[in-house]
């Protein structure tokens, strides 16, 4: 082993440094400032080079982590880029926004005691280190084959399933309704988590290898799935997970109670320079119901669009919270407060039906024994009811999937009972021949690491199934 690892005793984990508060509070750039090489080659050494690391057990992708720490820690980072690249699609993305504390980072064998090595933050020095010395280089496309593949969703899964079967030499098109690629990277992930530049110039090197994206194109209204069936040689469904839960208290349909996605697709747009009229928090009081991290997304979001007055109305404590701790400590800095073990109990709003919301009426809640999954259950406490103000309410309270079989005019498609759609999970194939799915629409809303995943994987299934395709019409010929 490298004499220049195993240094967890000598040397303090230490994360990129994070703007002041109230700069960060201003704009929607990224929070934390870069590694420079010497801090990022040190945190790197302090990694033990572990016989069976749990890290890379832990990470979604089986990223090489030890290999790569070890190469940045002797200064070798084209070589550590190259470790890094083998295994994901978009390292320095997941570098950026995977809960590590949840993945690599929480199971790192150092962890207790010591702290973790920074994984992620090392992971996103060494691929932003290779775009800017052009060691990204432009895709190899293999040899065509004269086959062709179609791509429904231009999120993670897509775009990694397009990568890898553009390697393999298969005509690739992604068709996606939005006009720009990326997915929720692009327009539901706040640019102060994840700026946009740096999925676009992803994007960019897939279109620059052939890749040819139709955007604006939604599939169910431009054509349907039997019209992409007939045109391609295999089809991919990656669409996501977009029908957004609703509020279930009286008086939840007032005006400008809003969708968590509505309102960070808004924010998002802006950013690219567009005008969208509405959904915007400045000066307003917000109120944001839910506790995973969209919803910390929406409060970090209204802070920065200069709401009056941002809380989180969520019905578990801090402990049993879904989202990371990591982002509620970023949103408690910038000025959030959240409002523990509450539920809204009724809306107020201004006058009758249609008209605007006013406040909320919170109602309080224990915790009692916890159910099947280990959580606490909530249960209202009869006696504590009081009211907040509100002219702004975003539902941040979880996504399902839309009913595709109907909008795909597919009522053939097989789907479970939460709408996904239902796989041979072997072949990740649906019950249609030939038509594959990946990402959120399978799993129900997840994480872009296992995006990634399921777009890598699926891409093999579908170069096995189209390889056998064309032995099989060759041996009838
Ligand atoms: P998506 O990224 O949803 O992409 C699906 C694409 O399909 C979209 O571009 C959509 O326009 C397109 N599409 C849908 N229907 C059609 C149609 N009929 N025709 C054509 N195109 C269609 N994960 C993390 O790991 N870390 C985070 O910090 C994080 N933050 C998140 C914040 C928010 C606000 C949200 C909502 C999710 C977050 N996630 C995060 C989860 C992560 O973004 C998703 O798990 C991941 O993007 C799923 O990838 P996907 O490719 O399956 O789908
Ligand atoms: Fe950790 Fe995510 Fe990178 Fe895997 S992909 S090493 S889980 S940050
Ligand atoms: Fe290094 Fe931690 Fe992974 Fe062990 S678990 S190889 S110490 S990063």
């Amino acid at each position: 082993m490298a004499s220049t690892m195993l240094r967890f005793t000598g040397v303090d984990q230490a994360y990129p440094s994070k703007r002041a508060a109230d700069a960060r509070a201003d704009d929607f750039l990224e929070i934390a400032r870069p590694y420079l090489i010497a801090k990022a080659e040190e945190q790197a050494s302090r990694c033990s080079q572990c016989g069976v690391p749990f890290c890379q057990v832990h990470c979604p992708l089986h990223n090489n982590i030890p290999d790569w720490l070890r190469l940045t820690a002797e200064g070798r980072l084209e070589e550590a880029y190259e470790a890094s690249a083998a295994t994901s699609s978009m390292p320095e993305i997941c570098g950026r926004i995977c809960p590590q504390d949840r993945l690599c980072e929480g199971n790192c064998v150092i962890e207790p005691g010591f702290g973790a090595v920074t994984i992620g933050s090392v992971e996103k020095f060494i691929t932003d280190t290779a775009w800017d010395n052009g060691w990204v280089k432009p895709l190899r496309v293999g040899r065509s084959r004269g086959q062709s593949v179609g791509i429904v969703g231009a999120g993670p899964a897509g775009l990694t399933a397009a990568e890898m079967l553009r390697g393999k030499g298969y005509d690739v098109a992604v068709y996606d309704r939005h006009d720009r690629a990326g997915g929720l990277l692009t327009y539901g992930i706040p640019g102060f988590k994840l700026e946009k530049d740096i999925v676009a110039r992803r994007v960019d090197r897939l279109a620059a290898a052939g890749i040819v994206f139709h955007l604006g194109f939604e599939v169910g209204r431009d054509a349907s799935l039997d019209d992409l069936r007939a045109k391609h040689d295999a089809v991919l469904i990656a669409t996501g997970v977009y029908a957004a839960r609703e509020l279930t208290a009286p008086g939840a349909d007032a005006a400008e109670i809003v969708p968590a996605l509505d309102f960070l697709f808004a924010s998002n747009r802006r950013g690219f320079g567009e005008t969208v009229a509405g959904l915007d928090a400045s000066g307003r009081h917000v109120v944001v119901v839910g506790g995973g991290d969209t919803a910390m997304d929406c409060v970090r979001t209204a802070v920065r669009q200069g709401a009056k007055s941002v809380k989180c109305l969520y019905r578990r404590d801090r402990d049993n919270m879904p989202g990371s701790p990591r982002e509620v400590a970023h949103a408690e800095e910038e000025g959030v407060e959240f409002v523990w073990l509450s539920a809204p109990a009724a809306f107020k709003s201004s006058g009758g039906v249609g008209d605007t919301v006013t406040g909320v009426h919170i109602q309080r809640m224990r915790l009692g024994p916890a159910d099947a999954s280990g959580r606490r259950t909530p249960e209202a406490d009869p006696h504590a009811v009081e009211h907040i103000p509100a002219d702004l309410v975003i539902k941040a309270l979880g996504y399902d999937a839309e009913d595709l079989p109907k909008n795909f005019a597919a009522p053939d498609l097989a789907v479970t009972r939460w709408g996904t759609l239902r796989l041979d999970h072997m072949a990740m194939m649906t019950n249609l021949p030939g038509v594959f799915a990946a990402g959120d629409i399978v799993r129900g809303a997840s994480l872009v690491v296992w995006a990634i995943r399921d777009g890598r994987d699926v891409a093999s299934a579908m170069h096995g199934w189209l390889t056998t395709k064309v032995a099989a019409v060759r041996v009838a010929a």
